[in-house]
């Protein structure tokens, strides 16, 4: 009944009981899982894991942080090879990172001949976002991001910069930080995103929802995010479930 549209089972937090984290997230619920592959090491292993299990499904992208270890025209070219691939849904996660310093200019070149790819072959993308709103913003516009459109992944920023993404064919997902008790912001821009533009997502093994706050994520905790949002919708669970799948079907044509 749920998808997790956001997960890095591959991680190695994960090498000595993944087999468990994928039962116990079907036990709860979990129908899909788009694993989000994001540099030379994680790209082949959640195309790994995309091919061993049927409902888990690849994202394929160039993280801004990795930016510096991309060979621009060979790894574009490798990205847009496995976007042949049925199980690989999107490109992603692309975008900005000005909390660790790979070079902002840099990051700007990967991040828009990425948007160039993901148009010249109609994918939707990904997008990372870490205090960088301003300029994910311009460049997305810049660079026409609207025509492939895509997701705002784990959405940490304004209800200001949710409405310019929401305006350009993005929908919003919300992780686990949606679910702390302090975060204010994020609980009032999820009350105003659109019910069909509204997706969640857990981005473990990283950003944990309470109760687990800084313990390992898991998929099967992407219920806790659901249950923090049905509560802000002031909806159920199921519907709450009902609709965000169906957005994730709609936006990564998952079937
Ligand atoms: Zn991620």
């Amino acid at each position: 009944m749920f998808i997790d549209t956001h997960a890095h089972l591959d991680s190695p937090k994960f090498d000595s009981d993944r087999e468990d984290v994928i039962r116990r997230a079907r036990e709860a619920g979990i129908d899909t899982i788009v694993n989000i592959g994001f540099n030379r090491e994680t790209i082949p292993t959640t195309m790994g894991l995309a091919r061993q299990y049927p409902f888990i499904y690849a994202a394929v992208g160039w993280h801004p942080t990795d930016a510096g270890d991309m060979k621009l025209e060979e790894d574009l070219g490798w990205i847009e090879k496995l976007c042949q691939d049925p199980k690989v849904v999107a490109i992603g996660e692309i975008g900005l990172d000005y909390y660790w310093d790979t070079p902002r200019e840099i990051q700007h070149i990967v991040f828009r001949e990425q948007i160039r790819l993901a148009r010249r072959i109609g994918k939707p993308i990904v997008i990372h976002n870490r205090d960088a709103h301003e300029d994910v913003v311009r460049i997305l516009r810049e660079e026409k991001a609207e025509e492939v459109g895509g997701i705002m992944h784990c959405f940490s920023g304004s209800w200001e910069t949710a409405k310019q993404c929401l305006d350009m064919n993005f929908d919003i997902s919300f992780g686990g930080p949606v679910t702390f008790k302090n975060a204010r912001v994020p609980k009032e821009v999820l009350a105003r995103v659109p019910d069909d533009r509204l997706l969640i997502e857990t981005d473990c093994p990283y950003l944990a929802p309470h109760p687990h706050r800084g313990k390992r994520n898991e998929s099967a905790y992407v219920a806790l995010v659901a249950e923090s949002a049905a509560e802000i919708k002031g909806i159920t669970i199921q519907e709450l479930a009902f609709l965000t799948s169906a957005n994730a079907r709609k936006r990564l044509e998952l079937p």
